[in-house]
């Protein structure tokens, strides 16, 4: 089979290798589609994964191909998508049903091989199958889906809340989103036009270019208080000052955006800020395929099943596998500006 596997930061080599074979507890999957989540760029060509070769991606979607012995053979044939984290089920947190805080876990893409090939096994627990009617591309933007559905929970958005978001990249855009069908009015910024303007065709009105004006002086403008809840997307700094600056008394700021930078200093004015607004603030990780108090996946693939669902319109570049690598040194170097990129195996 091809796959693309990273040898070292920056080392990426399409290569043929054999096709995995499932271990008893595992099933192989033929993957239909793969999106590049904002976190590989700097996982490929930065920090690197945890061995070496291995095959990025986590965002897919795929057909059983073929299952071990403790799968049920009706299995084969069914469209499915996978959750990235594996947890040891063994660990103080496992035991509390916690698997996302798991202490012990493997990841697909990271940690082992992924779904930036044509083939990858994974383990039988991980797959949750995929409703009748939905394309393997919106499939596979389910775990990026079911990241913002979290932090919008998390966030406990009320109906007429006021909801700034900083940063329209797809993590934004999803929150966005989500935020508007849970009853918010939603204020988006960012530095990119081009993500600007997907918001817009999205039907966001409430945009700033925050290269021209100051997003937390924009919001003072629209919203006298400022907003009940930020979420912070950028993992810049300015973001997190910006989302600080934006809340109101009580209000929440809500950090998901992985940190871009070395450091994510506050000036003291915004650390005095939230002391004295008495802000919350709230850290977002993953997603849960958790039963109680919501297995958030099925929530989303739920949406997918609606008719002109949105969320399957941020998929801005579709690449084949030998193309994969070019459009991630792109991105890398600033060259595309993706909404969501994705590897099409085999288009259903
Ligand atoms: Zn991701
Ligand atoms: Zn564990």
């Amino acid at each position: 089979m091809k796959a693309l596997r990273l040898y070292a930061p920056g080392d990426l080599r399409l290569e043929d290798i054999p096709i995995p074979f499932p271990k008893p507890d595992e099933v192989l999957i033929r993957v239909l589609a793969c999106g590049i989540c904002g976190s590989d760029i700097p996982r490929i060509f930065e920090h690197g994964t945890y061995k070496y070769p291995l095959v990025p991606g986590h965002e897919f979607s795929g057909v059983v191909e073929k299952v071990g012995s403790e799968t049920g053979k009706d299995w084969v044939g069914r469209h499915v998508v996978v959750y990235p984290l594996i947890p040891c089920r063994q660990c103080s947190s496992c035991y509390s049903g916690l698997y996302t805080q798991c202490l012990n876990y493997d990841y697909l893409g990271s940690r082992r091989d992924g779904g930036f090939a044509e083939y990858v096994t994974v383990p039988r627990n991980n797959m949750i199958p995929v409703p009748d009617g939905v394309p393997g591309t919106t499939s596979a933007m389910t775990e990026p889906c079911a990241v913002a559905l979290h932090a919008v929970r998390k966030a406990q958005i009320s109906v007429g809340d006021s909801v700034l978001v900083t940063g329209a990249g797809t993590i934004g855009l999803l929150i966005a989103l989500w935020a508007q069908s849970a009853g918010a009015e939603v204020y988006m910024t960012d530095i990119v036009v081009e993500k600007l303007r997907v918001a817009r065709s999205l039907g966001f009105q409430h945009l700033l270019d925050a290269t021209q004006t100051p997003a937390s002086d924009w919001i003072k403008q629209k919203c006298k208080y400022g907003v009940d809840i930020v979420f912070e997307t950028t993992g810049y700094p300015a973001g997190l000052e910006t989302a600080i600056d934006s809340c109101c008394i009580s209000g929440k700021v809500v950090l998901v955006g992985n940190p871009a930078r070395e450091e994510m200093r506050v000036g003291s004015k915004q650390y005095g800020t939230i002391l004295r607004k008495e802000i919350a603030i709230i850290g977002i990780w993953n997603s849960s395929i958790n039963v109680y108090p919501k297995n958030e996946w099925q929530v989303v693939l739920q949406e997918f099943r609606k008719e002109n669902n949105l969320y399957a319109k941020l998929i801005t570049h579709k690449v084949s596998i030998e193309e994969l690598k070019e459009l991630l040194t792109e991105m890398y170097n600033k060259k595309v500006f993706p909404v969501k990129a994705m590897f099409v195996n085999e288009e259903i």
